[in-house]
C-alpha cells in the first residue's frame, strides 16, 4: 500500500473533439486513461500471469464482487491480505458492485427497497446483498475503485419500469456514499441508469452529482440494446457528467464500440471479450476477426498478425496456434488471449496518442480502413 496520505485524482491531459487523455492518479499506480481493464472474475484474468497482463500494457483490472464474495468469500481474502496479495496483482483493482450479476440470476432473486435476497449459482447458499454489503466487501477485498450497488433492469423494459429501476439505484447511490464513508486513497463511483431515454439520463446525472462521486459509471448499456442506440446514449451521457471526473463505460465492448465511445468522451471500459475469445479461438487483429480453428489456418506459416509485438505472433505460425487450439491443448488460450490482451492495450495506447496530438479523427479513420481492407471471418 502507498502512502496512506495520497489521494485518488483524474487530470485531463488533451482533449480532441469530445475524445480525452488523462491520468487517473491512485496510491497503487497511475491509470492512463483511455483505459481498458481486464476483467479477473474470480481473482485471475483466464490464461495469463499477472505479470503477462501488466506486460500487455494493463494498468489496471476489475474484479467481481458477486464470484469473489461467494468464492473464495471476502472475510477470508481480508484475512489472506486482500485481493492484490492474493491474486499477487500490485497495481490498481476496480471492484464492480456485484449488483448486474445479481440482477442477471432472474428467477433465483429477490429485489426490495433494502436490496436483493438471492441463491448463489454454486451450491444454491441464501445471501443478501444491499449497498452496505456490497461497500463493506469491496472494502474487505481492498478494491482501489469501489463501484455503487445498483439495479440494472434487462431490456426491453418499460420507460416506467426504466424510471423506477433508475430512482432506486439513486437511493441505492445515496446509501453507497454514506457507507463508503470516508475512504483517502479510495474512490467510489457512481453509475447512472435510465436504460436508452435521454429523460432519464438526465435525471440520473443529477442526481449522481448532487451525491457527489469520484468518478462516474455509464451502466445500463451493452446489454442488448445495439451498437446504434448505445452510441445513441453517448452522445449526450458524457457531456452531462462532471469534466473533472472520470468516466467509465461498463461492460464494453468489442474493439468499434471501445474506439466509438472513446470518441464521445469516455475514459474506462471494461469486458471480457478479448479473455473470452482467446479461450474460443476468436482473435481481434487490426486486420479484423481471425477465427483460429478455420481449416483454412492449417499450412499458414504466417503470424496472426505481421505487426503485433506480443508473443503469440513473435513466436507461433498460424498453422501452430490453429493445431493447439484443435488438440485442447492449454498454450491456445494462453497465446490467444494474450495476443487479444496485447491487440486490446494497442488500440488504447495508439488512442491515447492520438487524442495527445490532435489527430483522433484521423487515427480513427485508419482503424475502420484497415479493418476494411483485411481478412475478417465470420464469427
Ligand atoms: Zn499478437
Amino acid at each position: 500500500m502507498g502512502s496512506a496520505s495520497m489521494r485518488f485524482g483524474f487530470g485531463k491531459v488533451a482533449q480532441d473533439g469530445a475524445a480525452r487523455a488523462g491520468v487517473i492518479r491512485t496510491p497503487r499506480g497511475e491509470i492512463r486513461t483511455p483505459a481498458f481493464m481486464p476483467v479477473g472474475t474470480a481473482a485471475t484474468v483466464k490464461a495469463m500471469l499477472p505479470e503477462s497482463v501488466a506486460a500487455t500494457g494493463a494498468d489496471i483490472l476489475l474484479g467481481n464482487t458477486y464470484h469473489l464474495m461467494l468464492r473464495p468469500g471476502a472475510e477470508r481474502v481480508a484475512r489472506l491480505g486482500g485481493l492484490h496479495r492474493f491474486m499477487n496483482w500490485q497495481r490498481p483493482i476496480l471492484t464492480d458492485s456485484g449488483g448486474f450479476q445479481v440482477m442477471s440470476l432472474a428467477g433465483l432473486r429477490k429485489l426490495t427497497e433494502e436490496g436483493v435476497t438471492f441463491r448463489s449459482h454454486i451450491d444454491g447458499s441464501k445471501h443478501h446483498l444491499t449497498p452496505e454489503r456490497s461497500m463493506e466487501i469491496q472494502a474487505l477485498l481492498g478494491s482501489d475503485i469501489v463501484m455503487c450497488f445498483d439495479e440494472c433492469p434487462a431490456l426491453p423494459a418499460s420507460d416506467k419500469a426504466v424510471a423506477e429501476s433508475m430512482r432506486l439505484s439513486m437511493r441505492w447511490a445515496a446509501r453507497s456514499k454514506e457507507a463508503f464513508g470516508d475512504r483517502p486513497g479510495h474512490a467510489l463511483f457512481g453509475i447512472m441508469q435510465g436504460g436508452v431515454t435521454r429523460a432519464l439520463r438526465e435525471e440520473s446525472a443529477e442526481a449522481l452529482k448532487e451525491i457527489g462521486f469520484d468518478g462516474y459509471a455509464v451502466g445500463g448499456l451493452a446489454v442488448g440494446e445495439g451498437q446504434e442506440a448505445m452510441f445513441g446514449v453517448l452522445d449526450y451521457a458524457p457531456g452531462s457528467l462532471p469534466e473533472d471526473r472520470p468516466r467509465y463505460l461498463m461492460g464494453v465492448g468489442k474493439p468499434d464500440d471501445i474506439v466509438g465511445a472513446v470518441k464521445r468522451g469516455i475514459d474506462m471500459m471494461d469486458c471480457v471479450l478479448p479473455s473470452r475469445s482467446g479461450r474460443t479461438g476468436q482473435v481481434f487483429t487490426r486486420h479484423g476477426v481471425v477465427n483460429i480453428k478455420n481449416a483454412r489456418h492449417q499450412d499458414d506459416p504466417r503470424p496472426l498478425d505481421e505487426d503485433c509485438t506480443c508473443p503469440a505472433c513473435c513466436g507461433y505460425s498460424r498453422a501452430y496456434l490453429h493445431h493447439v487450439f484443435r488438440a485442447g491443448e492449454m498454450i491456445s488460450g494462453m497465446l490467444l488471449t494474450w495476443h487479444n490482451l496485447h491487440y486490446f492495450q494497442q488500440i488504447m495506447a495508439e488512442m491515447r496518442a492520438a487524442i495527445v496530438e490532435g489527430r483522433f479523427t484521423e487515427w480513427e479513420a485508419g482503424f475502420h480502413a484497415g479493418r476494411a481492407q483485411g481478412d475478417i471471418e465470420p464469427l
